[in-house]
Parts: C-alpha cells; structure tokens; sequence
C-alpha cells in the first residue's frame, strides 16, 4: 500500500478548514498543527493578494508537516482523515495510490483528465510530510 493525499489547489479557498478539522478531531494544543495553509499571494501573510486592484492575484496551498500521521488511528478503524472529511469544497483526496478505486486514485483521474499538473513538495527539504501531491490546471 502507498498511501497518498492529493490537494487540488483550483478547489481550495484558503478557508482552513482542514487544519481545524485536525486540531479538534486529534486534541491538538492550541498553537499545534499538522496541516497550515500558505497564502501565496504579496508574501505580507495570511489572505494578502499580489498585485495591484482590480489585477489581483492569490492562491492557497496546504501544507501537510512532519507530524501529520494521515489520522492512523482513524484509518485502522475505515474513518476519512479529520481534513478530508471536513473540507468544505472536497479540495483533499486520500487512499492508496495502488488501488484504482479509492479516493486518491479516482481524484487523480479527475485533475489528469483536466489537464492538470500535478506535483510534490521536497519533503526531505522542505520540513514537510511525505506522500502529499498538488494539482493544479492554471
Ligand atoms: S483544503 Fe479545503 S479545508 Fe483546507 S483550506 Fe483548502 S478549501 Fe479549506
Ligand atoms: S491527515 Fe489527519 S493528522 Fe494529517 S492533517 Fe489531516 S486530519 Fe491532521
């Protein structure tokens, strides 16, 4: 089994969500998290665009740390992740990537049938969780 989780970057608004999801479903402290979401936008924080209006720009991507565990605990049980149960515009996907039917297989159809290009952050650089990938067709 490879488990992998797929964020389709077009779907998210920066809401998170996902990162609260996580932190009420696994008892997280309160400044504890393991998914934050990164505006990318003018780089002066949180839902801060680029550009100058009405030529603004800005996306969201979430970050999945080191301490995500892609909620074992639930799995063992046949439980979605917290993150993917709880985002409101379903922006995550998680399953075996060997198995054709589960949900992150079936989400990588979709973007690969839009077009889509699809990649990873250098988790081993990047202080980030392995086995998480980013879609995006624009
Ligand atoms: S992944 Fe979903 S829950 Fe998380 S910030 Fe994006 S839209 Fe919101
Ligand atoms: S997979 Fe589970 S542990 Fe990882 S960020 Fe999502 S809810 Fe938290």
């Amino acid at each position: 089994m490879a488990y992998k989780m797929l964020v389709d970057i077009d779907r998210c608004i920066g809401c998170w969500t996902c990162a609260m999801g996580c932190k009420v479903g696994n008892h997280l402290e309160d400044d504890e998290y393991r998914v934050e979401v990164t505006t990318h936008g003018s780089g002066a924080g949180i839902d801060r665009p680029a550009g100058v209006y009405p030529d603004l720009r800005m996306w969201w991507q979430p970050v999945y740390l080191p301490s995500c565990t892609f909620c074992a605990e639930r799995m063992k049980e046949g439980e979605p992740q917290f993150c993917v149960m709880d985002c409101p515009t379903q922006a995550l996907a998680f399953g075996d990537a060997a198995d054709p039917e589960s949900g992150y297989s079936q989400a990588r159809a979709r973007v690969e049938a839009r077009g889509a290009r699809i990649w990873a952050l250098d988790d081993a650089g990047s202080g980030t969780r392995a086995g998480v990938e980013y879609a995006s067709a624009r």
